[in-house]
């Protein structure tokens, strides 16, 4: 774990509870209680009016691929291990869409994928503190 090579995010006052929970492999969303609308990145003011009337919310995990990129190349080391990789952006089933991996595809190819494939999370444990939410496809 402590040779992971890649950026490890930084756990901050809005964002501290979030980090906590993936590291419980659970997703919680931050949602605005005037609009009812669930939001990623969290924070505590609500991006669709502003209110800073928001709570925490669990998402139940599932989504669906919303677009994808192959790489095959990367400038950081640390991900250039691992090329080809998947970087997606999932929709999840309470509405917002958030920037991931997919993983548990053998060598990746856009043969594999199709937008709208249904997702679930799981979770890559970097650090004893900290778990990255990324998805595989589900069964459909
Ligand atoms: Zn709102």
């Amino acid at each position: 774990m402590n040779n992971y090579k890649k950026i490890i995010p930084i756990p901050q006052g809005e964002s501290e509870f979030y980090w906590n929970k993936t590291s419980q492999e659970q997703l919680w969303l931050r949602k605005c209680n005037r609009c009812s609308e669930a939001y990623f990145y969290p924070r505590d003011i609500s991006p669709c009016c502003f209110s800073r009337d928001t709570e925490w919310t669990q998402s139940s995990g599932r989504g669906r691929l919303y677009a994808f990129s192959i790489i095959y190349r990367s400038p950081n080391q640390g991900f250039q291990e691992e090329a080809p990789f998947i970087v997606a952006i999932i929709e999840l089933e309470e509405g917002p869409r958030m920037t991931s991996n997919i993983v548990g595809v053998d060598t990746p190819s856009p043969d594999k994928l199709r937008i709208g494939m249904p997702v679930t999370v799981v979770f890559d444990k970097i650090t004893d503190e900290l778990s990255l939410p990324k998805f595989i496809l589900a069964k459909s």
